[in-house]
């Protein structure tokens, strides 16, 4: 299956009246910081607190009749997406995640009615158990990311960013599987051909940054990070999230958690947001100066809001964060 703007169109169609347009608005202090006006998607107002919901919705929506139900692997928000969308088909859902995923997200989740399967300390390990349960109990898998319905269904927010602002020069895109970055990256270069797609992903454990240098997928070694929601590899056996990010991203650059940390509270503070570590890596990447200046708006996609309270208040105070065997050293904002 080729992936076409005409998919992304029909998702937009599906997701009418459950996952609708969210406000892309200007970050006054980051347009000072980048000397262009810098402008968030805000997708943590969708109503699962996360992008996810796009592509999940699209994806079950497609299923034929009589299913009996969907499982998937998940760092926590496509499980929620998933639960959500299962939820209005009426079909069973069963969430597996491993160890790593935040306990405010399996509570998230539960809360919407779906089985939760905690597996292992790997989204590979997740996967297995779904995959068995697709042979055991018949039920369908959705790939968080390698799914054609899930890249159309998260393309749309590439299409309502150029839809608002024509002139966007670039995108900066939280990257983990990819099927975000490939279906944003696929609308809006559909749309300008001439538009800049960076990917931004966490330092330790970057899959997709790695699969594109290396030519094929890899595996990565899974760490605790500020940035959870990035975690996890790309699939060795992945089909289209994989060549889409290599053929339309310009480039892939990497952030550390102290850079995460700070452009937490930098979204917090100045524009009083509350958002997961995975979705400031692109004000990160800015503000440490890791991407090139643009000739034009930027355009980062505040991918979603659905972290653990105490550490978001640890960070707010500028505590230190304690992540596995990583110690983020804290500092108070503006100290
Ligand atoms: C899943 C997720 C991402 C990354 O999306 P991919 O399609 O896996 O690259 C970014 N931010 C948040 C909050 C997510 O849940």
């Amino acid at each position: 299956m080729t992936l076409s703007l005409a998919h992304i169109l029909s998702a937009r169609r599906t997701l009418r009246g459950v996952a609708d347009a969210t406000p892309f608005v200007p970050s006054p202090f980051m347009t000072k910081a980048a000397g262009q006006d810098f402008l968030l998607k805000l997708e943590n107002m969708q109503p699962i607190g996360a992008f996810k919901l796009r592509g999940a919705m699209n994806a079950v929506m497609a299923l034929p009749e009589g299913t009996a139900g969907v499982t998937c692997c998940s760092t926590g928000n496509h499980g929620r997406g998933v639960a959500y969308a299962a939820g209005l088909r009426g079909i069973r859902a069963v969430i597996c995640m491993s160890e790593l995923v935040p306990q405010a997200k399996v509570d998230g989740i539960r809360a919407l009615g779906a089985e939760v399967r905690i597996k292992g300390r790997s989204q590979d390990e997740a996967l297995a158990e779904s995959l068995r349960l697709v042979k055991e109990d018949g039920l369908v898998e959705i790939s968080p990311f390698d799914d054609p319905h899930v890249i159309a269904g998260q393309g749309t927010i590439g299409l309502e960013m150029l839809e608002a602002r024509p002139d966007l020069h670039t995108i900066l895109v939280p990257l983990s599987g990819g099927g975000l970055a490939a279906g944003v990256a696929l609308a809006a270069k559909s749309i300008n051909p001439d538009i800049r797609v960076i990917g931004v992903s966490m330092d330790r454990g970057a899959a997709m940054h790695l699969s594109i240098a290396a030519g094929h997928p890899v595996e990565v070694e899974e760490v605790a990070s500020l940035a959870d929601s990035l975690g996890g590899g790309i699939g060795m056996q992945n089909r289209l999230s994989f060549p889409l990010c290599r053929d339309l991203l310009d480039d892939t650059v990497l952030v550390t958690e102290d850079e995460i940390y700070h452009a937490m509270q930098v979204l917090f503070y100045e524009d009083r947001i509350v958002a997961e570590g995975a979705c400031v890596v692109g004000l990160a990447a800015k503000l440490a100066g890791k991407v090139p200046a643009a000739e034009g708006p930027v355009g980062t996609i505040i991918t979603g809001r659905n972290l653990d309270m105490t550490m978001f208040h640890d960070i707010m105070a500028g505590r230190d964060v304690q992540l596995g065997d990583v110690t983020v050293k804290g500092k108070p904002y503006g100290a």
